[in-house]
């Protein structure tokens, strides 16, 4: 099971958490539309409202009255194919002798059943098959050992793969993130209080101000008062491993992460596309919305060029269907695609288009695109692809397809090219991808586009050995 998710945790002065959770996961909706949840604590008691659906179906107004409370983390959840079902929305929630847990997880562990088998040998009862009742469990026990931060620490060590989560731990809201970075995770300030979220557009939408991310391998525990925060750097800062994916396709363009702005990596990305593969045609057209910021850095890095090329939006989007990949079965991919995308003849008929996404997967958004663009009478067809070929599945928290879904999987370019019907076809190269990131190899996930992984998964390759230091908790001033 994996969870592609957004998260977020907020502690308060004195105002509820509710609303400003509530609007947070509106800022996250891009991250997931299965189902959205939030679990507050107003010093006595957990609560909870956790729904199928998108975030402003999933809550009334009596139900955030009802979430009372100045702390409290929230959760939207991405459907993986198949799988819409109630069992695995979150935020997950257990109480145990000590006191109430509630935790919102982003990442994909690599061994659940490990350490499932391992709490299950011990009396533990699960009702999902998602890793985050696992994490939930294994700190639960902990807890009844140990104070908060090792307790942390302790399934932190127990647990492999990606996450970044927000637990709500009685009243105290912390934020941690695997050691390697994987997923985003940043800490922002509010007028009264602090937040945690996946990506820092939440926290312009709450008009507080990004502080920083949280470090791979740190712990943030929030105040309950929210009149600060303690850091605990839990694990050495070595290889990092952040998902160059992200910054490609799944975070929102106006977000942050890990010290870049989305928007501007995505048009150094359409830059370098341009001095890899440009080609010069009557139009540059993006694929709305994902190849938009690709598009103007290619058309900007054409016409420096002095390449006769006009920018033109060329396919309308009906922005009431929603991101096709969710659709369970091919044949409903490729109706929405149609249901979503409608061509403007006038900008295409008897010209030559250079048509830009940000990635092929398994290949149904370019192929129908193709045909669409031949049909309003586009003479030539050029696709350019701002990332590089996909060749493996993400094991750790993106749900692309299985490897034989992949059309990149074992075909050349060539191959695709003819596949989707396009007069010519070219990817970046993982080469730009590294450089517009400012990281060597070592540094990001490139799992997707070189079959190695950064942790042990199954039946895969992995690129590196991950040591796991020495407890060494640092508490840090606010
Ligand atoms: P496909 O149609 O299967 O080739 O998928 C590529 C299209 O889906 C592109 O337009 C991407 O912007 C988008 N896309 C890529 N990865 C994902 C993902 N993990 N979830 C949803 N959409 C995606």
């Amino acid at each position: 099971m994996n969870e592609k998710c957004g998260v977020v945790g907020i502690s308060l002065a004195d105002r509820e958490a509710a609303r400003p959770l509530y609007y947070s996961l509106y800022a996250l909706q891009h991250r997931g539309q299965e189902s959205a949840g939030i679990v507050t604590h107003d010093g006595f008691q957990q609560h909870e409202h956790v729904e199928m659906g998108l975030v402003g179906d999933a809550f009334d107004s009596d139900d955030l009255d009802a979430l009372s409370g100045s702390n409290g983390i929230g959760h939207v959840r991405y459907p993986t194919a198949g799988s819409v079902n109630a069992c695995c929305a979150q935020p997950f929630s257990v109480s145990f002798k000590s006191g109430s847990l509630g935790l919102a997880h982003n990442g994909n562990l690599v061994n659940t059943e490990e350490v499932r088998d391992e709490l299950a040998s011990l009396g533990h009862a699960f009702t999902s098959s998602g890793d985050t009742e696992v994490i939930a469990h294994d700190l639960a026990r902990n807890l009844l050992e140990e104070d908060l931060v090792r307790a942390v620490k302790s399934t932190m060590d127990r647990i492999h793969g990606s996450y970044s989560l927000t637990i709500m731990h009685d009243e105290t809201v912390l934020g941690v993130r695997d050691p390697q970075g994987n997923r985003p995770l940043v800490l922002g300030e509010l007028d009264d209080g602090y937040v945690i979220a996946s990506e820092s557009a939440t926290i312009d939408t709450l008009d507080g101000e990004l502080i920083r991310d949280v470090e791979p391998g740190e712990l943030i525990v929030l105040k309950p008062d929210g009149s600060g925060y303690d850091s605990y750097q839990l694990f050495d800062l070595e290889k990092t491993a952040h998902c160059f994916f992200e910054h490609v396709y799944f975070a929102r363009p106006d977000s942050i992460i890990d010290e870049k702005l989305v928007y501007e990596v995505r048009r150094d990305l359409g830059r370098k596309l341009w001095e890899e593969s440009g080609i010069e045609t009557d139009v540059v057209m993006p694929v709305p919305d994902s190849g938009r910021s690709f598009a103007s850095g290619y058309a900007e890095a054409a016409a420096e060029d002095g390449a006769r090329t006009e920018f033109a939006e060329g396919l309308m989007k009906n922005r009431y269907v929603g991101r096709t990949f969710i659709m369970p079965t091919q044949d409903e991919r490729e109706r929405a695609v149609r249901l979503k995308l409608n061509p403007i003849k006038s900008t295409i008929e008897g010209r030559s288009v250079t048509l830009i996404d940000d990635s092929i997967v398994r290949g149904t958004t370019s192929t129908q695109l193709v045909e669409l663009l031949r049909d309003a009478g586009a003479e030539e067809i050029h696709v350019r692809i701002g990332s590089p070929k996909i060749i493996a599945p993400c094991y750790l928290g993106i749900d692309m397809a299985s490897r034989d879904e992949l059309i990149a999987a074992d075909r050349t370019t060539e191959d695709i090219r003819e596949a989707i019907g396009a007069d010519s076809l070219s990817y970046l190269s993982i080469e730009s991808i590294t450089e517009a990131l400012d990281n060597d190899y070592d540094e990001l996930c490139l799992g997707c586009v070189t079959g190695e992984y950064p942790y042990d998964v199954e039946g895969e390759k992995t690129d590196r050995d991950v040591s796991r230091p020495a407890i060494g908790e640092q508490p840090s001033a606010d």
